[in-house]
Formats: C-alpha cells, structure tokens, sequence
C-alpha cells in the first residue's frame, strides 16, 4: 500500500549534502501540482528574487505514479525569471518512474553550487559532483557525456541537464529530460542553472510494491483497456498532435508570420501527414505509457568527409508551430533543423520561436537592424532562423540576452509591444479567439493546457462572458487534481474523478479517494494563493494590439469581449485566492 507521508529529499547544493523528510498532507495536496505549491510554501521565499541562493526548484511526483498507465509525469516549481513569480512546468520521458523507483514523492533543491555541478541521487546515495568541463556544452554532448559518466541503471535512470540558455539565465530556458521530454516553459532551465546545477541523475535504483489482492489487478486491467482500445491510441500515436496543424489552419485559428495570418496555403507541406510521410522515424514512449505519442524525425547533414550525419528530434503540433508557422517555414525538414538548434542550447522552442517571430517583424518594420540580430530575418528564411535560435540560445549579443527575457522586454527597447505575441508568455499555437486570449493571458502556467479554452473558442460563437468564464472555473479543478496526480493530460477522457476514485482506493488511499473534488478545489486555491503571493495580480498582465486584429472563423476579435472576459476571469481568480486566505 502507498504510504501517507511524503518522502521527501531536501538537498543543499551550497553544502552538497542532503536529508529525507517525511512529511504529512497526503490528503490535502496529492502530490505533484499540489505538493510543489505545499513544498514551495515550506521553503521557498515569496519575496525573495527567483535566483536567491535560497529561493527551491521543485520536482514532484503523485501517488499513483508507475502504479497505473500514464500516471507518467513530473512537476518541476519555481519561482521564475520571465515573472518573478511562483509558476510550474511538466515534462514525461523516465524523471517520474526513476523518482519512484528512488522511494522519493519529491526532490527539492536549495542553495547554489559553488561549481557547476551534476546531482546524483539514488535509493541509497547523494552526491554534487563538480562538473565545470561542462560549460557552455550543448544537451546532445553532455547527455552522451553523462550516459557515459553514470553508466549503472541504464533503463531505470533519467537524465536531466540543461544548456547554454540555462546557465546565461534566459527565461525562454528548458531543462531537457531523457534527450525528447522537456521543462520547457517560463524559464526552468535557468531555475537549475542559478543552482549551478547542469544536470541530474535520478537513479531509480530501488522498487516499490505492488498492492496484494485481486481489487488493484482488475482495476489496473480496466484503465488499461480503456487507454490501449480507445481513440486515444490511435490520436495521439499515429499522426500525434501535428494532425492539428491542418485543422487549426482550416478554420482560421494557426497563428502564420507572428500572427498577421491565421491560414495559408503553405499548409500543404507541414501538416502531421507530411511530417509523418517524410520525416517520422519513429515512436518513443513516457516510461508507463502504452499510448507512445512522441514522434520522433530524422534530419542528414552531409560531413566535411562526405559522409552523412543523421540527427533525431522529436516534434510535436506545439513546436511545429513556433518554429513553422509563425516564421513563415514550411518545409518539413527545415522546421527539424530549427528544433535541432533549439534543442541543442536548451531553449524553450515555442518561447524562442515566437521571439523570433516578434524579432523579424520588428526587422521588416526598421526597429531593428542586423547590429542587433547578427543576421537578416525574414520569414521563411530557415537558414537565417537556424543562426539566429542559436544567438538567442546562447545570448550572443545584448539584443539576444534581452529577446531571451522576452519579447515584450526587448519591446520596451526597441519598440513593437503592440505585434509581441505573449499572453503571459509568448503565446502556444491557438489562434483560437477571444477566450483563449484571456484564458492564457491569465492561466496559472501561462500554457494552453491550464483551461479548455481553446476547445471552446472552436465550438462556441456565442459572446457570454459568463458562460465562457464559467467554463473556465468550473475546468480547472480536474485538471489541477490530474497535474497532481501527476497524470499525462492526454489520459484526461479515462481519469474521470469515479475512474481516479477506484484507482486511489485500489493502492489503499481510501480517504483521498472518496473526497476528490473538495480536494481538488483546495489544491487550485493553493496554488493561486501561493503564486499571489509572489506577486501576481492580473492587473499587471496586459494583452498586445495583435491579438484584437486577429480573424478567425468566427470573423475580427470582438475587442469588448475579448476586454470583458480577462476582467472578470481575473475577478474569479482573485476571488478563489480571497476564499481560500479566509480558510486558512
Ligand atoms: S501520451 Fe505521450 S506525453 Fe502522454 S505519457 Fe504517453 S508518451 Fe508521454
């Protein structure tokens, strides 16, 4: 049976030493979302900046993780460097399992190497290891490198590290996982970098129970069904979300060229069947997923010897769009070649593609020049995108330090806050209409996934502010329970609350199985309080002129609406924080 408390390993990497720490709150907050926003409560500084020596970066895991399918990610918590605030990322790949494997519900890191450094943890050991020799080495080198340097427990072990983005401090830098999962957004990479933390090893090196009894076999065998003989496997393994980008494009909603267009008929060479078609070599999988919806491409680069080069990257709708679409690029190929870049210097390929896409539009409109951007943007000009994700991954200038704050920093410079295409942070590839605006502008992760919004936009044409407010509130409770499970969002359809139920009860955590909703609702409330308290206010997040000249299917962004719905969202949000300061 699953324990209770959580164990949890707190290490300082001032001093390279760590302890375990049992802690109580199993039925308050899970796990994951909720344990990260408790964890951060207990040892992070809300008034402190994010690179405090003593400021946590976070990784938690939920109860069910590698007892059932999916149950497949982690949560990484901070406070940022694109806000300042509390925020959170996901990522799959083997970090959740091997954290289980480890006996650990979390790992919390404070302090700050005094060297660049590799953390090593296992069932039974703890070590910093000085790493300096890999400064400034892209995350192809230094995972090769670190497959070799901690060779036991290939198949159990994961492998963290970031890249240049993440040790010069870019707020567009990931932390990669297992070479195609990903940190990636609001500046994780830079979280372990200020730690002076290139990578991690999580061991895995232990094993855990599986529940006695018939009840968890057939619950297992039921989930397992229901994930391997629905939609799901055939959606998300065969075309993979890419299958969106023709859609998205058919009713006006993929952002083109920093979203002067939303369709165009370039489409035809970048939809999930080309990329399927030419460039899928093959499925990867998050350890505990028999659904293997990563898709993983090829690209060739013919040597100096003549001899052919082949590289593996991993593509998804998200990054197709930001290092496609939005810069004009539809050859398939090319749009693997950007990702290869962005991959190697560990920076955020949706937050860097977007950035991008700011920086040529400013370029075309004479805000800036080749003094700043070292080489001459336009779009669709992949060879120049190639060079230029590369400066903004390793801040190669200060224009490219800045544009790796974010674009409405380097706005505030140069000029064009009103064609930056951030919504909190530069925008996910829903050009949806007026509720995803206001949805994501406002969303605790500033990511697409933290509301239903742009499923909505795509079936409601009707203008009920608060109707589509509603929606959000009344969404958001499930899917912060899921995050804190810490369940693949894509399982969202088989983990209902009755599904979750059985599950929980299955392991033995019958409390947590009867009050989901109530606990639920208290861990959203958690989470907001927490970020509040570093500082967020919806106020501060403005929306840029672009987005009001957006057309979609539904016609021209109805300004009045679009101003309507991030009001009262913003209410709605504040209001929740208010409740739950009052319960506390
Ligand atoms: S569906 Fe994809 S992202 Fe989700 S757990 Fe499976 S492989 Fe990972």
């Amino acid at each position: 049976m699953i324990r209770e408390e959580f164990r949890v390993l707190l290490v300082d990497a001032t001093l390279g030493k760590g302890k375990i720490l049992q802690l109580d709150g199993r039925n308050e907050v899970v796990g994951g979302s909720g344990l990260a926003a408790m964890l951060f409560e207990k040892f992070g500084s809300p008034e402190r900046a994010w690179n405090d020596e003593s400021q946590p970066i976070i990784f938690a895991i939920g109860p069910l993780t590698g007892y059932f399918p999916l149950m497949s990610k982690m949560v990484c918590s901070f406070k940022s460097n694109y806000h300042n605030e509390y925020t959170e990322s996901h990522a799959g790949g083997r970090a959740a399992l091997s954290l289980q494997f480890t006996d650990l519900d979390a790992l919390v890191i404070v302090g700050r190497a005094k060297q660049l450094s590799i953390l090593s943890i296992g069932a039974h050991h703890l070590e910093v290891q000085e790493a300096s020799f890999l400064k400034g080495m892209d995350a192809e080198s230094s995972g090769k490198l670190l497959r070799r340097m901690f060779k036991h427990g290939s198949g159990h072990r994961s492998i963290m590290r970031i890249g240049p983005a993440g040790e010069t401090g870019s707020a567009m830098a990931c932390i990669n996982v297992d070479s195609y999962r990903h940190f990636g957004r609001m500046g994780g990479g830079a979280a372990l970098g200020a730690k002076n933390i290139k990578g991690i090893i999580i061991h895995g090196d232990s094993d855990f129970e599986i529940p006695a009894g018939g009840e968890y076999a057939k619950v297992y065998e039921d989930v397992y069904r229901q994930v391997t003989s629905t939609d799901m496997m055939r959606k998300y393994h065969n075309l993979g979300t890419p299958a969106n980008l023709q859609g998205l494009n058919d009713i006006q909603s993929l952002p083109w060229n920093n979203l002067q267009q939303t369709s165009d008929p370039g489409i035809a060479t970048i939809t999930g069947t080309s990329f399927a078609d030419e460039t899928l070599l093959r499925n990867g999988a998050c350890s505990g997923c028999p659904v293997g919806c990563i898709h993983i491409g090829f690209i060739r680069e013919k040597m100096q010897d003549n001899r052919y080069h082949y590289n593996q990257v991993a593509y998804d709708y998200e990054p197709i769009f930001a290092a496609g679409t939005m810069l004009g690029v539809t050859n398939s190929f090319d749009v693997l070649r950007i990702l290869d870049v962005m991959e190697k210097v560990c920076l955020d390929a949706m937050s860097g593609g977007v950035a991008l896409a700011w920086a040529t539009e400013a370029m075309e409109k004479g805000l800036i020049s080749i003094k700043e951007t070292l080489v001459s943007l336009r779009f669709g000009d992949a060879g120049a995108y190639l060079q230029a994700a590369n400066h903004l991954g390793r801040g190669a200038n200060d224009f490219y330090r800045l544009l790796g704050q974010g674009s409405l920093k380097a706005a505030k410079v140069y000029g064009g806050g009103d064609f930056a295409c951030v919504l909190g942070q530069e925008m996910a590839g829903y050009a949806t209409g007026e509720l995803f605006f206001a949805a994501q502008s406002l969303g605790f992760r500033h990511s697409h996934l933290d509301t239903g919004a742009y499923s909505y936009d795509q079936k409601n044409s009707t203008k009920d502010v608060q109707k589509a407010v509603d929606f959000l509130i009344d969404d958001e409770p499930g899917r912060v329970f899921l995050t804190s499970m810490v369940s693949c969002l894509f399982a969202r359809s088989v983990y209902k609350d009755e599904q979750l139920s059985k599950c929980l009860e299955s392991v033995g955590l019958k409390t947590l199985a009867n009050t989901i909703p109530e606990t639920a609702e208290h861990i959203r409330a958690l989470r907001w309080q927490v970020r509040t308290k570093t500082g967020f206010d919806p106020e501060n997040y403005s929306i840029p002129k672009r987005f009001y000249q957006v057309k979609t299917w539904k016609g021209l962004v109805d300004k009045e609406y679009l101003d309507n719905l991030k009001k009262e969202y913003g209410r709605r949000i504040q209001a929740i924080v208010a409740e739950g300061d009052e319960k506390s």
